[in-house]
């Protein structure tokens, strides 16, 4: 019972077979128990029942990305299929080659237009789609048949319906009619940014569809499609990663086979992978801070006894970089912690500190072998003005030295654009793609409750029973199968 499918694709690995969710058959869960942390009032809920309702999801375009107010605004197609059990002998009317109408009520209707009617007088007939030359099926009234309402979790406001959303009949048997639904969706959802990297971040912005009953009444399944939805259009200031894109653009989050709680439903998560293009703020902000700061370093231009003309250069150019520290955090939302552009600007700012300090230590001191000098008191130095003067000149030449150095390996980073790993951008934003648990004791894997992922466990391991337990969040490149396998449609009857 276990993912045979996978089993039987002979595409799995020992570890695989591990990390499948347990009691899913054909991509839905047949049965769960719930609320199984209490003996007496654990229980087994049989799914058998539910409609399963295939899901694809088409973004167009992602418009805008909003920093400040941590939210995205995207353009997609959504579709939904399932089977309605309960709607059935829809009215039909064709219109033959003679120009004459039949109607009737459907029996059968396949995906190629065949019809089988129960006809006005009773008899059933047959109509191939080469027999006549329109149909028109009565459409019931939708808002009293079945829909597998959901809502998006994360949405900020209403979504803008670009039209209505449209209702078509695929084909319809003994059991049901196959309903397709689809509507274009325009609208801003939030997304926590996580900045440490900033401007080399990549982002992790989600869609999370959650359904609004519970999976005994339906469950979402994936489409298996052969050819893959090509997404790539971003807005400006980010770029898609299409290697992990292609690997994974939404999927659903498998429900648990032991659940503590009451009831679970059907989620679908929709994830766009981005990397941001960070030359924005490299060109208009970072540069000039570089520039600056080089300014900066002529102080070492003026000669050391006119100390308030290198304090009050280095003074201006200290206001001149934090005018641009405010300008970056007027663009980005408030974070505890210091992003990668901020640490640049603190450390032009110290730089631009010990630039001040080094000067205000050797006017002090070269005052201090001047006094010596008119109190006679010759220590044969070696401090004299001119040596303090050179070893100034020294200084600043190596400090000049060290500041392009280390920007030029910054430059080199950025052109290189080493970015941090997508396991680690998956670890912060506790993406529930493939969330997993490893014991560091025996180094046993498994995986976590969907409903608790955010938690762990001791190691299921009666023999080790270690608490020293790591939460690992797998990414698709780690784990290419989505935990719940997706699904091709199913086919439409022969008539
Ligand atoms: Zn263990």
């Amino acid at each position: 019972m276990l993912c045979h499918e996978m089993i039987e694709d002979g595409t799995s690995s020992d570890e695989d077979e591990q990390l499948c969710p347990p009691g899913y058959e054909s991509g839905c869960i047949l049965e769960y128990y719930k609320l199984c942390n209490d003996a007496r009032k654990k229980k087994l809920v049989d799914c058998r029942q539910m409609i399963k309702v295939y899901v694809e999801i088409n973004p167009h375009e992602i418009k805008t990305i909003d920093d400040q107010k941590e939210e995205f605004q995207v353009l997609m197609m959504m579709k939904l299929w399932w089977k309605d059990p309960h709607l059935k002998n829809l009215r039909c009317t064709l219109r033959m080659d003679s120009g004459e109408d039949i109607t009737g009520t459907i029996v059968k209707f396949s995906q190629d237009g065949n019809i089988v009617m129960k006809c006005k007088d009773g008899r059933t007939r047959t109509f191939k789609k080469s027999e006549y030359v329109s149909k028109h099926i009565q459409e019931p009234d939708w808002d009293k048949q079945f829909f597998p309402s959901f809502t998006f979790i994360n949405i900020q406001g209403e979504c803008n319906d670009l039209f209505k959303p449209i209702y078509e009949v695929v084909w319809s048997d003994q059991d049901g009619t196959f309903v397709s639904w689809r509507r274009k969706i325009d609208g801003t959802f939030a997304e926590r940014l996580e900045l440490h990297y900033f401007p080399l971040d990549r982002q992790l912005c989600r869609i999370k569809i959650t359904a609004e009953k519970p999976i005994e009444d339906f469950q979402f399944v994936m489409l298996k499609k052969d050819h893959k939805h090509h997404f790539s259009r971003a807005c400006d200031t980010f770029k898609v990663d299409q290697e992990m894109q292609k690997l994974c653009g939404s999927y659903v989050r498998y429900c648990d086979f032991e659940l503590p709680f009451p009831s679970q439903r059907s989620m679908v998560n929709v994830i766009f992978h981005l990397d941001r293009q960070g030359d924005y703020y490299f060109n208009n902000m970072l540069l000039m801070v570089f520039l600056v700061n080089l300014m900066g370093l002529c102080a070492f231009a003026i000669p050391l006894h006119d100390a308030s003309g290198r304090l009050s250069l280095v003074s201006s150019c200290f206001l001149a970089v934090l005018a641009y520290r405010y300008i970056i955090n007027e663009i980005l939302p408030r974070k505890a912690y210091l992003t990668a552009a901020d640490k640049y600007i603190t450390f032009a700012c110290m730089f631009l500190i010990v630039i001040c300090l080094q000067t205000v230590v050797f006017v002090i001191w070269r005052r201090g072998i001047e006094e010596v000098k008119e109190g006679q008191l010759s220590l044969a130095s070696l401090w004299t003005r001119s040596t303090l003067d050179f070893y100034d000149y020294v200084l600043g030449v190596l400090m000049f030295i060290v500041w392009v150095a280390i920007n030029g390996y910054l430059w080199c980073l950025w052109k290189l654009s080493r970015r941090q790993d997508w396991g680690s951008v998956y670890l912060e934003n506790e993406e529930p793609y493939a969330p997993i648990q490893e014991c560091q004791a025996c180094g046993l894997q498994w995986l976590s409750k969907q409903c608790l992922h955010m938690e762990t466990s001791k190691c299921p391991d009666p023999s080790c029973g270690s608490s020293e337990v790591q939460r690992k969040y797998l990414t698709p490149k780690q784990h290419p199968d989505p935990l719940v396998p997706e699904q091709y449609l199913p086919e439409s009857p022969h008539v």
